[in-house]
């Protein structure tokens, strides 16, 4: 019987297997992905906007209530994506990971606003922020010319009577989690773990105390099946079907609600050397948190790239891969109520998601020319980005409600987890997969073992970076050092 069966070769098996190989290092491992590669669905480079998210820049994560800006979501998710890089500058230290530039790379993250009443909320969210060591060295400006050197691009043909205002953290980071995946996956074969391409999970069940994962060639239709001690639904989109077909009673109510993605990319050279940045603004009303506006500076295949979007749409599909079946079959007796609930509760989103699926190039133009004002048709493509499956859940007072967070569900007794949901998934991937391994292996986790392991490779590990600014020191230091991000 196999140790741990992962289902994906996306970024979240890839960290799991990784912490795995690291904590159980004759543990054996076999990958099950239905295509004929890995980080093929969201985790490549084109499909994600690569943003490491450290929250400096995305202002959904930063609500304001009663003229008070919550930071507390921005500072947990600041804190995970410490996790995450300093296990990756650990990977660099031991030689998982050999070249650093080809995922990670320096870029300032800003956040950008137009107006004078978003300009207030720009302005209190730096107040709140500076004051946490996480976010320290954050620039604030509302400075024409300061906001023409952080991005020249935007501030182009700008109408001039319209007030803006920015911030910047020049601690921002591109990340290529594409290359990442496909990078410790390659560490991982080496390491012993089987990886099984064009193997599409279509059944799984108890035995023997533990799994049998039933799998099929898409291709050929040929059978085979695999024992697991331990299986780890890392499918992405895909997740949600393999989680209720687990049968596990802790997955049963959950639904899910996809949201396509697509960006304008920018093929013009010139344009794409004027930009240096990642840079958010705020959302349309209605618009789902993640469908923030983004003009990106991008480090993909050894090439700078721009992209702005993602423009939301909708399609019943699970996965980019995948079928329009994947909605209609993923709704059972016990999670129907829920997502009809969720459905009547966002309209609002049904509408923005609507308006944006009919949209058209000028369209689309439109929004971006609000970004970078002289931007011209003829430069910018359409690109389909990946698919999310936004999480409903099981809710006692409103039916069911839509989440747009990433949520673990494990089996009471520690042998299959899913991970559900997509934002801000890969960049707090090394957080999701600890919790993953806190959950489902409660002795080990609390091992001297495990725990100095774990505390070798992310010495932060348990410590509040929020609160402790010399931890936070050390820990940036060393990951920067060793990333040369
Ligand atoms: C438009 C967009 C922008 C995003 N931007 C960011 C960002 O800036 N920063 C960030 O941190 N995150 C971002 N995300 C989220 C991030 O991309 C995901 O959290 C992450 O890639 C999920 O990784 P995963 O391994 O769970 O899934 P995936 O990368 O989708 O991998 C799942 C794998 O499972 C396989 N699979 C599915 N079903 C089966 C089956 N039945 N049998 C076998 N294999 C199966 C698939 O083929 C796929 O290879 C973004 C996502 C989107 C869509």
């Amino acid at each position: 019987m196999t140790d741990y069966v992962l289902i994906g070769a996306g970024i979240m098996s890839a960290t799991l297997g990784s912490w795995l190989r690291q904590l159980e290092p004759d543990a054996s491992i076999v990958v099950l992905e239905r295509l004929d590669r890995a980080a093929a669905e969201s985790s490549d480079a084109w499909n994600n906007a690569g943003t490491g998210h450290s929250a400096y820049c995305e202002l959904n994560y930063t609500p304001e209530r009663d003229g008070v800006v919550d930071i507390a979501k921005a500072v947990g998710i600041a804190s995970s994506f410490e996790v995450s890089r300093q296990l990756w500058a650990s990977f660099v230290e031991r030689g998982v990971l050999t070249d650093p530039s080809a995922f990670v790379r320096p870029i300032p993250h800003c956040s950008f606003t137009a107006g004078e009443a978003d300009a207030g909320f720009l302005r209190r969210r730096y107040e709140a922020m500076r004051r946490s060591p996480l976010f320290a060295g954050m620039d604030w400006s509302t400075d024409p010319a300061v906001l023409s050197s952080w991005m020249p691009l935007m501030m182009d043909g700008r109408d001039p009577s319209v007030p803006v205002a920015a911030t910047s953290m020049a601690l921002g980071t591109d990340v290529n989690f594409g290359a990442l995946t496909r990078a410790l996956f390659a560490h991982l074969r080496t390491e012993g773990a089987d990886l099984r391409f064009f193997q599409e999970v279509a059944a799984i069940e108890r035995c023997d105390g533990g799994w049998c994962v039933r799998t099929e060639d898409p291709d050929t239709g040929e059978e085979a099946e695999v024992r697991a001690r331990f299986v780890f639904i890392g499918a992405g989109g895909g997740a949600l079907p393999l989680l209720l077909k687990s049968g596990i009673r802790e997955g049963r109510s959950y639904g899910g609600f996809p949201v396509s993605g697509q960006w304008l990319v920018c093929r013009d050279a010139d344009t794409i050397a004027r930009h240096h940045a990642k840079v958010y603004g705020k959302a349309a009303v209605g618009a789902p948190p993640m469908s923030v506006p983004h003009l990106d500076t991008r480090f993909i295949d050894g090439k700078q790239a721009l992209l702005f979007g993602p423009y939301a749409g909708f399609s019943t599909r699970f996965l980019k891969h995948g079928s329009l079946l994947d909605l209609p079959l993923s709704v059972r007796a016990r999670n129907m109520l829920p997502m009809l609930a969720a459905g009547f509760d966002n309209l609002a989103l049904t509408r923005y998601l609507v308006e944006q699926v009919v949209q058209s190039h000028e369209d689309r133009m439109a929004t971006l020319k609000a970004f970078v004002p002289t931007a011209r048709d003829e430069d910018w493509e359409l690109l389909v980005a990946g698919q999310r499956v936004q999480v409903i859940k099981k809710d006692d007072e409103q039916g069911g409600v839509l989440e747009f967070g990433t949520e673990v569900v494990a089996s009471s007794d520690g042998t299959l987890a899913a991970l559900l949901g997509a934002s801000p998934g890969a960049s707090t991937a090394a957080s999701i997969q600890l919790s993953v391994l806190e959950r489902c292996f409660p002795e080990r986790w609390a091992s001297a073992r495990w725990q100095d392991r774990i505390r070798e490779l992310v010495p932060c590990h348990g410590q509040d970076l929020h609160a402790d600014a010399e931890a936070l020191r050390a820990a940036r230091a060393r990951s920067s050092a060793l990333l040369g991000a």
